[in-house]
């Protein structure tokens, strides 16, 4: 039983064909670079949601598989939700993530710590030749004020997330910031869907 999702990360299908073969032991997730190459949408979409359909949308038309697709973002209450869907490339392209972190550093110096919330989010979509869903998932937290850790991606240097107080999700183990991240909720709310869907 075949997935495509329309993502190059191999930490992403991975983490995807674990969460999925609880529900389906026999699932193969496809990335992008195991297919055939196709032209890939623009991500012009104002929310995470018309983000991830479009590029689930793009998945199915062009293998013709059920297509899983992800987009998230870092959510800054005193920049009014931003940097958002607009994460990825918040100092402009091509996309830096320390230069991203330093600029959202700028941006909230002069924020005092009890107004430095945020909150990361997360939207899946899964398109398929009987229809599209939809799940999402939050982790809600703070931006400090240095860079701090190794692990992770993008903004997770300066992320305390509420579940884990004192660690940056850049210090967490794995395993730890998949069980709270909104990726992972995420994930683990759309897995039964498909499993549901595809049996
Ligand atoms: P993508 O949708 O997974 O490509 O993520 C979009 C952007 O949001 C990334 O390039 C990061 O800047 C930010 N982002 C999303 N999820 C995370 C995370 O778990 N940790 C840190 N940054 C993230």
């Amino acid at each position: 039983m075949k997935v495509f999702l329309a993502s190059r990360n191999a930490k992403k299908i991975e983490e995807m064909e674990r969460i999925l073969r609880e529900h389906l032991p026999d699932i193969e997730v496809l990335g992008l670079d195991d297919v055939e190459a196709y032209d890939e949408p623009v991500e012009d979409q104002p929310t995470f949601e018309g983000n991830a359909l479009l590029k689930a949308r793009a998945g199915l038309a062009a293998t013709g598989l059920p297509s899983l697709a992800d987009d998230s973002g870092l959510c800054v209450d005193a920049l009014n939700g931003m940097p958002g869907v607009l994460s990825a490339r918040w100092s402009g392209p091509p996309k830096d993530d320390d230069r991203n972190n330093r600029l959202l550093l700028d941006q909230l110096a002069d924020v005092p710590d009890d107004r430095r919330t945020a909150h990361f989010q997360c939207a899946v979509a899964f398109c398929h030749p009987g229809g599209e869903e939809l799940t999402s998932g939050v982790m809600p937290g703070h931006v400090i004020r240095e860079t701090r850790g190794t692990g992770g991606f993008g903004y997770d240097v300066l992320f305390v997330a509420e579940d884990r107080p004192g660690l940056t999700t850049a210090e967490l183990p794995r395993a730890d910031k998949d069980e709270i991240s909104h990726r992972g909720w995420a994930l683990r709310r759309m897995a039964p869907i498909v499993a549901r869907i595809l049996r």
